[in-house]
């Protein structure tokens, strides 16, 4: 194992620059020899699933992929054929790549698609995702000796044990407060902060909004007593990291100070964008499917689909990495669909954070947050319906304003319902922007 010790000089712009900083040449020559590693598992482990999806795409023998042009020859595979080995051969399926005897945490995915799949890690297969973790979180100033509060749940989600455990792989004091969940639960989690003065907090969505309105409830100024910024309320803000799930790598990525893009981990994960009708690669900005291959880890994946819809960066980054940099715009099962010409015309698909950059362009909706919904009809319409809060007073102006940037910005119509202020849902951790109703 390379460079296992956290420790390093914080003022080292990165936290593994010899990696962090490879030429495109040997980057991919590192990506080949570790491939072809894997591979070389599938069939000595064996790994029943991956070896019997290569044998069908009529790969026998782990040469028979002589570098990573070849990884396009074999079909994507996705959480549904997961979910199917578990099913088959329980409780773990037969996608292990490593034995039971050496793993020492379990998880489960969050199973919003569907019955929840079991992630499993070794204690190499942890510090690979700490140090992935880590390289994200030294971009954005976190450095060994800082206290670090964070309201991730815990217990089965496995994402909190992993943020707790990644920062003080680092060397930080970590705080895990838990979501906003009770109103004493959220006075107590302000006045422990009060106390301890966190360097860097990393609250998302739901969770920034609900502790930063306590703490003002409690005639607190958060940055000045807290040092609490309420961050994350930008919708861009989304772009500056990128996971390809719990059960392939966490922190697949993290934004620099450039924020054009999260640059990925490229020595852990061959990562490609696919488009999911044709399976083909897309190019530089166009959205697809974000397919991820394993490095390194024990239990691993081959050329696992995320269905996460992403876009690639492939233009060289000014700060000096060389790993790619990608933006992460949703999940495919939110995408909705518009058929801006009718129903034969071409469509479009539209996510939420098409809708939260628009909105966010008008401040009478974005203050104090954004809350919308897409709307989806079980046939695609020629315009996208957004329902969003906004002022009482809010006149038609409004309305026609946002369907013109509309149109401008996404090149689509939208029908603006606009509703009362706190007529929507809250979420304490992911919100669930896309609704489904009869058309
Ligand atoms: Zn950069």
């Amino acid at each position: 194992m390379s460079s296992p010790s956290p420790q390093r000089p914080a003022e080292q712009a990165l936290y593994e620059p010899g990696i962090q900083t490879l030429a495109a040449e040997p980057l991919r020559a590192l990506q080949e020899e570790r491939l072809a590693r894997q591979l070389r598992r599938v069939f000595a482990e064996p790994v029943p699933l991956f070896r019997r999806h290569l044998e069908a795409a009529g790969i026998r023998d782990p040469r028979d992929v002589a570098g990573l042009a070849d990884l396009a020859r074999i079909p994507p595979l996705k959480k549904s054929d997961l979910r199917a080995s578990e099913a088959a051969v329980p409780p773990f399926g037969d996608y292990r790549g490593s034995l039971p005897a050496s793993w020492v945490r379990i998880g489960q995915t969050t199973g919003s698609s569907g019955r929840p799949t079991l992630i499993v890690w070794t204690r190499r297969d942890l510090e690979i995702d700490y140090r992935a973790a880590a390289r994200a979180r030294w971009r954005w100033g976190l450095r060994p000796g800082m206290v670090f509060a964070q309201a991730h749940p815990h217990g089965l989600y496995a994402g909190g044990w992993h943020m707790s455990h990644g920062v003080e792989f680092m060397g930080c004091l970590d705080i895990p407060s838990g979501p906003p969940a009770t109103a004493e639960h959220r006075r107590k989690v302000v006045r422990l902060w009060q106390r301890l003065a966190p360097d860097m907090y990393r609250l998302f969505g739901n969770a920034g909004v609900k502790y930063y309105e306590t703490a003002v409830e409690m005639n607190l100024d958060p940055a000045r007593d807290l040092r609490f910024e309420q961050a994350g309320s930008h919708p861009a803000s989304q772009f500056e990291a990128v996971s390809a799930g719990l059960e392939a790598l966490g922190m697949l990525g993290s934004a620099c100070a450039e924020k054009n893009g999260a640059h990925l981990c490229e020595d852990l994960a061959v990562v490609e964008v696919i488009d999911r009708r044709t399976g083909h690669a897309v190019g530089h900005g166009e959205r697809g499917n974000l397919v991820v291959t394993i490095l390194e880890k024990d239990n691993f994946h081959i050329r696992y689909d995320l269905e996460d819809l992403v876009r690639l960066n492939l233009d060289p980054c000014p700060c000096g990495e060389t790993h790619r940099r990608m933006f992460y715009d949703g999940r495919v099962s939110d995408a909705v669909a518009v058929a801006p010409d009718g129903p034969d015309g071409r469509i479009v698909e539209m996510l939420p954070i098409d809708a939260a950059l628009l909105l966010h362009e008008f401040p009478e909706l974005a203050v104090p947050s954004i809350e919308y919904q897409l709307v989806r009809r079980p046939q695609p319409g020629r315009a996208l319906e957004l329902r969003v809060e906004g002022p009482d007073d809010a006149a038609g102006d409004l309305v026609a304003a946002i369907a013109r940037r509309a149109r401008e910005r996404l090149g689509v119509a939208v029908e603006v319902e606009l509703v009362a202020r706190g007529a929507l849902p809250r979420f304490d951790f992911k919100a669930a922007r896309v609704v489904d109703e009869a058309g």
